[in-house]
């Protein structure tokens, strides 16, 4: 099997109606394709429906595992779902490794979130705050303890947060892990559109999913991942797929040294009011992130976008307008009223639903697969994950 820029090509992937399966995923993205080597490994026979598995948000995101510093007021039960979730990881990427043959860039390396200025270090403090009131592990810095680890800092940093238990993986190695480790483990594809559900004429349990290019995949179990659009999906009464929005995200990678890295571990700041982050990878590439805006399926890149990112990140280290522009690019996040995911079980038997992930979905995709397998009798659903059903009655807007 060939492997260009961390995704397998592969006769796997079928334009062609599949035989039935135990289960039929839509959607594969991280999230689908978890949940699908997860299941095939349980046993199930599983097919993925996607015209292009392995793409989605995850190919456009950073890939930090960052339960500490992406903690936010007012979602203290989604922030001990994502620290369940983080620590599953270590696990998780071992056997992917093995699974796939291949690494998936999986560092252990810390985040540091640092301030350009009083106003942002007000904020960075604010935020320590909240990190201590959880009883997460972050440290606070001065500037100059910011610099010693990190010396490629701007001299003029206020301080910042060091927290050692934010992780990062390389996304597109990872991606491409998941499709080969579902390859391997029996999973099928189908190169189309999940257009409906299809379930029994009263309406009690799945049958299968109608394809958009004709026919229909049968399954007994249909789990919808299909990030910002699951909503989108025909077939089931109104409102058992939750509202599923798309929320931008600009990204730029920049690339550099990998014998000599502009730096050794994430960093994210806030300069003089805007919030960036850096996400630097083992071959020198640096991953420059992000912006968030409401602006429906565009994924077009802005100017004005790519110029505020670039003049927050110079702000906090300066030597990155050093590094190559290798690559803009906007994913859409799928994102849920209450910025959490809704997983497990819903509306007709044989519905299950894995979306919503928001701005943590990788950070949740082995947590995620977790529940999935456990919902569907493989398992324990992890408990940290059992609020997040789609049944949820607390699922109100973040304001
Ligand atoms: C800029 C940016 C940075 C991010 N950084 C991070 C980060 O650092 N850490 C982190 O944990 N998360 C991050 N995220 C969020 C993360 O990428 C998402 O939460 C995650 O990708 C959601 O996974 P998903 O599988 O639900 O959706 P996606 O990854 O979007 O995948 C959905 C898949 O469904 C397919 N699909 C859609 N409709 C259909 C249909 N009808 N039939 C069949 N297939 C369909 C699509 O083709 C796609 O492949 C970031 C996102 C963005 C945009």
């Amino acid at each position: 099997m060939s492997v260009v820029r961390g995704i397998p090509s592969s006769s796997a992937t079928s334009k062609q109606s599949p035989g039935p399966a135990d289960v039929a995923v839509i959607g594969g993205g991280v999230i689908g394709l978890t949940v699908a080597w997860r299941l095939a490994v349980a046993g199930r026979s599983v097919c993925v429906v996607d015209p292009t598995p392995g793409r989605g948000a995850a190919w456009v995101a950073a890939g930090m595992l960052a339960p500490v510093s992406e903690a936010h007021f007012g979602e203290e039960a989604l922030i001990a779902l994502t620290v369940a979730g983080a620590e599953r990881w270590s696990v998780f990427a071992a056997e992917l490794e093995e699974a796939a043959g291949t690494s998936i860039g999986y560092r252990r390396c810390g985040t540091l979130v640092v301030a350009a200025d009083s106003g942002d270090l007000a904020v960075v403090e604010e935020l320590l705050k909240l990190q201590h009131t959880l009883g997460l592990t972050a440290e606070r810095l001065t500037g100059g303890e910011c610099r010693q680890l990190e010396p490629a800092l701007t001299p003029g940093v206020r301080g910042g947060i060091h927290a050692p238990k934010d992780h990062q993986v390389d996304n597109r190695l990872l991606m491409g892990a998941l499709l080969t480790a579902c390859i391997r483990g029996g999973v099928s594809f189908v190169a189309d559109e999940g257009a409906e559900i299809v379930l029994t004429a009263d309406g009690a349990r799945v049958v299968g999913t109608r394809l958009t290019g004709g026919g229909i995949l049968a399954a007994g179990t249909v789990v919808v991942a299909a990030g910002c659009r699951s909503s989108l999906l025909a077939g089931v009464p109104e409102g058992v797929i939750p509202p599923i929005r798309p929320v931008k995200g600009q990204v730029l990678r920049l690339g550099g040294s990998a014998t000599a890295p502009l730096l050794g571990r994430t960093v994210r700041g806030i300069a003089h009011g805007d919030a960036c982050y850096l996400v630097p990878r083992l071959d020198g590439t640096v991953v420059l992130g992000a912006t968030v805006e409401e602006r429906g399926y565009d994924t077009t890149v802005q100017a004005g976008a790519v110029y505020e990112l670039l003049r927050a990140a110079r702000s906090l280290v300066p030597g990155i307008t050093e590094l190559t522009l290798l690559e803009t690019r906007a994913g859409l996040r799928p994102g849920s009223p209450d910025n959490a995911p809704f997983v497990g079980p819903a509306g007709p038997d044989g519905l299950v639903l894995a979306t919503g992930h928001y701005r943590n979905g990788i950070l949740l995709a082995p947590i995620t697969a977790d529940a999935v397998t456990g919902w569907l009798g493989h398992g324990a659903v992890p408990e940290a994950m059992s609020r997040f059903t789609p049944g949820r009655t607390d699922a109100t807007p973040v304001l």
